[in-house]
């Protein structure tokens, strides 16, 4: 199926886009800002999102599982856009459950998925994602906690060639995550989980728990261990933190 490719210059969030023109989309068309006026992160932060060649794009997909098994979705995401920049000869990455991606234990990139039961057996995705390219300082220092860019890169690869080769081991990972579950990635993940066996705080408004994380679960849930044995949690609601 030919995708097709929705560019600004300048938007007010790639997701946001996609979500208003979810019913005319196609399983793989994306959405590609120059600039976004209000990038979103998860529970209303907000995503930085200034000019100078960064990333950010949304693919819509219509998945052929209910909304039930979407919690793993930003794993399976994260894992593909992990595997595209060590293809391209990146060192030094790592995820952090659910949804971030950091590059020399600093935020490299950012995973949004938004989604909605589209009929019993299929679920409407919008997969948004932000990734640093070369962020100056004077952008950088507004945002409020260490952050990372590809400039570190040898050979910073071109922009349209980066977001191709993303977009095409995302569509071969969700086809692989529908016919397969999440159970596939559980090691490409764990691989590259930064906090695996450390100790962790999974901050739960307005609870917390601590203990030693032991990576995730089939349903993407994350495993800790602590005194009262290996529990595991899964929900927006959930921020991980080092201890
Ligand atoms: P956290 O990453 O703090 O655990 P989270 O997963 O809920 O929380 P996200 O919604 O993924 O956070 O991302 C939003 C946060 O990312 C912002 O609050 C800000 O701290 C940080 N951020 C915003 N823009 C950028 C950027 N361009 N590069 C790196 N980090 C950013």
């Amino acid at each position: 199926i030919e995708n097709r490719c929705f560019y600004f210059d300048e938007i007010h969030s790639t997701n946001t886009f996609m979500l208003e023109h979810a019913s005319e989309l196609k399983s793989g068309d994306v959405c590609v800002a120059e600039f976004q006026s209000a990038g979103r992160g998860r529970r209303g932060r907000k995503w930085l999102s200034p000019y100078g060649h960064h990333i950010y794009a949304s693919l819509f997909w219509r998945l052929n599982k209910d909304i039930s098994h979407a919690s793993g979705l930003s794993l399976v995401v994260g894992c593909s856009i992990v595997k595209t920049l060590q293809d391209l000869g990146v060192e030094g990455l790592g995820v952090k459950w659910p949804n971030d991606i950091y590059l020399d234990h600093k935020k490299l990139a950012g995973i949004l998925i938004e989604l909605r039961q589209h009929s019993d057996v299929k679920t409407e995705l919008i997969i948004g994602f932000g990734i640093n390219m070369s962020m100056s300082v004077e952008q950088g220092d507004l945002i409020d906690q260490p952050w990372s860019d590809l400039s570190v890169m040898a050979n910073m690869p071109d922009k349209t060639d980066l977001l191709i080769k993303l977009h095409q081991q995302i569509k071969r990972d969700l086809v692989m995550f529908e016919q397969h579950g999440l159970e596939l990635f559980l090691d490409r993940w764990n691989q590259n989980d930064l906090f695996i066996n450390r100790e962790i705080t999974l901050l739960m408004a307005p609870n917390s728990v601590t203990g030693t994380c032991r990576g995730i679960d089939k349903n993407g849930a994350i495993l800790l261990e602590n005194e009262q044995g290996v529990a595991a949690f899964v929900g927006g609601e959930i921020s991980l933190r080092a201890t």
